[in-house]
């Protein structure tokens, strides 16, 4: 979790923070064969410096102010009548890719505006607008993570029709974005058959706060090691009410059950989440 490195908040240590963020994260890991756990503690995590209740006050602080802002989010999206999901995976897992062939597939059923979070670059954003759909691109700098006062002001730009869907992109990050509800109605984990498919217990944090996975890159199984049941093995066992589909964006394979659960969620606003 990256709530205590000020990443959201730059006064929030009360003092000037130079370091790259990555620095915050490097302690737990095996060194020379022995296994340390910095995430024993109380905050669940270890920074060098701060006690563990400073650590739990800061983040209660970041969290809450990010809390209220989702209500916000999520009351206005209701009030509009559109369902919004936040996408999150590790960099690379296909998200955009799946974003542009699910637009493509939806063929205007469907109004779609997205909200894409990166560090740089208005790349991805491009990509969708490409597709004739409206898109936001939030830039976050040094931020691991979409937050809800970003996405609050990306809803001011979009149209927000009744009925329609707003996809968020998050930052390719398998963590912090776990932390931070942006008002979504779900939240989505993309995971890529080129990844390991022990991911949901090396980051547990984001497969328990995810309502579906969706495995995707299913057309690379054949040249991959990744067992797809081991790997929904393991999300059930971090979540077991995880929702779960595998498809190839690029082949189309499977993507028709990903629609419908899309279309199942828009149609009456019913955002009851069915499996
Ligand atoms: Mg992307």
């Amino acid at each position: 979790m990256c709530t205590v490195c000020g990443c959201n908040d730059p006064s929030a240590h009360g003092h000037e923070h130079d370091r790259p963020h990555g620095l915050h994260h490097h302690a737990v890991g095996a060194v020379h064969g022995h296994h340390h756990n910095y995430g024993d503690g109380p905050a669940g995590l270890s920074v060098s410096g701060f006690t563990q209740e400073r650590l739990i006050e800061i983040e209660r602080d970041i969290l809450s102010g990010n809390d209220d802002d989702a209500a916000v989010n999520r009351a206005r999206l209701a009030e509009h009548g559109v369902l919004a999901l936040n996408l999150v995976s590790s960099p690379g897992a296909g998200k955009t890719t799946l974003l542009v062939e699910t637009i493509n597939a939806l063929d205007g059923s469907l109004q779609v505006a997205v909200i894409e979070g990166d560090q740089e670059t208005a790349n991805d954003a491009d990509r969708i607008r490409a597709c004739g759909v409206p898109a936001v691109q939030i830039n976050t700098g040094r931020g691991c993570h979409l937050d809800a006062h970003m996405v609050g002001h990306a809803l001011d730009e979009l149209p927000l029709d009744a009925g329609s869907v707003v996809f968020i992109e998050n930052v390719g990050n398998l963590v912090c974005p776990a932390a931070f509800d942006l008002g979504e109605a779900f939240k989505v984990v993309v995971l890529s058959v080129t990844e390991g498919d022990d991911k949901p217990l090396k980051y547990p944090d984001m497969f328990a706060a995810a309502n579906l996975m969706l495995l995707t890159k299913i057309d690379l199984l054949p040249h991959v090691d990744f067992d797809p049941e081991r790997a929904l093995e393991y999300a059930r066992r971090v979540n077991p009410a995880i929702g779960e589909f595998r498809l190839s964006a690029r082949t189309g394979v499977g993507m028709a059950a990903w629609l419908d659960w899309i279309a199942r969620r828009t149609h009456g606003v019913s955002f009851a989440l069915e499996g």
